[in-house]
């Protein structure tokens, strides 16, 4: 069943709980709120509006139907699954980036600061979700799924000790599980579910107020359609959507064009992006070993 959700902006008052929930669920440091980074998987804007109101736009990941960024990574990190989350799987990412130029959202983010950097982003809670009371663990303390391979959050094996507290913030009022954010949102701006449902369910809330709310499910179509939906009171280029999105899924424009490229030509650009990935590894090293002989003369 694949699962969606469902972001009402008009309910929305800012309170910041469901990013507050996504750094806990993920032991993320909880700075300032500015913008999307590899630790930081929603934001929250604050925009005034042109009558003078003000509103609260959370953004985050698209979970497009069909995925650029999955579509442009050469090595398969990044996966469109069956529940409907677009995952990253960080011990395949060879942090080339590719991702990063076909989202059409800007939504991927690399880890500059990282001795080994790879690119991150929210992934629907799709392995937080996954985790159950009975779930075994391995010898060495960390869960192992049925098939025996460890349970991984944001590249991370998870603690025996962190299973409750992760399956708490992932389960709803109803006791079916949820993506953190949802689940932590006292308002229900943010509501996690089955996908046709959610998306009948936005369209239901335009109907029933259609003096309130603007007509458009942004995300319905865009890209040839997402797994997170939203529906606003105020037009959405006022809230700095992009609204001119094309309604064809993004990956069918990269295979056309893929597929008349010669193998060669591809082998080559994977060849050129080690030598761009190993000389950019060369000058982060040298930036981390010029910060540590600093740091060394300092103390
Ligand atoms: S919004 Fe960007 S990162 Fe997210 S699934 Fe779509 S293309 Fe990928
Ligand atoms: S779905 Fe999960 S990973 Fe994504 S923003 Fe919400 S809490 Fe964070
Ligand atoms: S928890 Fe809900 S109401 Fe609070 S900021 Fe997030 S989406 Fe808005």
């Amino acid at each position: 069943m694949p699962n969606a959700m469902l972001i009402d902006l008009s309910l929305c008052v800012g309170c910041g709980a469901c990013r507050t929930a996504c750094q806990e669920i993920h032991h993320f440091p909880d700075e300032e709120n500015t913008a999307l980074n590899e630790h930081n998987f929603t934001l929250l804007e604050h925009r005034e509006l042109k009558d003078g109101n003000e509103m609260w736009v959370r953004r985050m990941c698209q979970h497009c139907q069909e995925p650029a960024c999955a579509s442009a990574c050469l090595v398969g990190a990044l996966e469109k699954t069956k529940d409907g989350a677009v995952t990253w799987d960080t011990d395949k990412c060879i942090g080339c980036r590719y991702c990063m130029l076909a989202c059409p959202f800007d939504i991927p983010k690399y880890e500059w600061g990282k001795f080994s950097p790879k690119v991150r982003k929210c992934t629907m809670c799709h392995a937080e979700r996954r985790i159950t009371a009975d779930m075994s663990v391995g010898s060495d303390g960390y869960l192992v799924d049925r098939h025996g391979k460890q349970l991984r959050i944001d590249g991370h094996p998870v603690k025996e000790e962190d299973r409750e507290k992760v399956i708490e913030m992932t389960t709803a009022a109803d006791g079916s599980r949820a993506s953190a954010c949802s689940v932590a949102c006292p308002t229900e701006a943010t509501k996690f579910g089955d996908r046709d449902q959610l998306l009948a369910e936005a369209h239901d809330r335009i109907k029933s107020d259609p003096d309130t709310y603007v007509q458009r499910v942004y995300g319905s179509t865009e890209v040839g359609g997402t797994s997170v939906f939203y529906v606003s009171t105020v037009p959405f280029e006022d809230l700095g959507f992009i609204t001119k999105l094309e309604h064809t899924p993004l990956p069918e424009k990269t295979w056309n064009i893929l597929k008349h490229i010669p193998n060669a030509v591809v082998t080559a650009g994977v060849a050129l992006s080690a030598v761009y990935w190993i000389t950019s590894r060369r000058e982060d090293v040298r930036r981390y070993e010029e910060e540590q002989k600093q740091s060394s003369t300092e103390k």
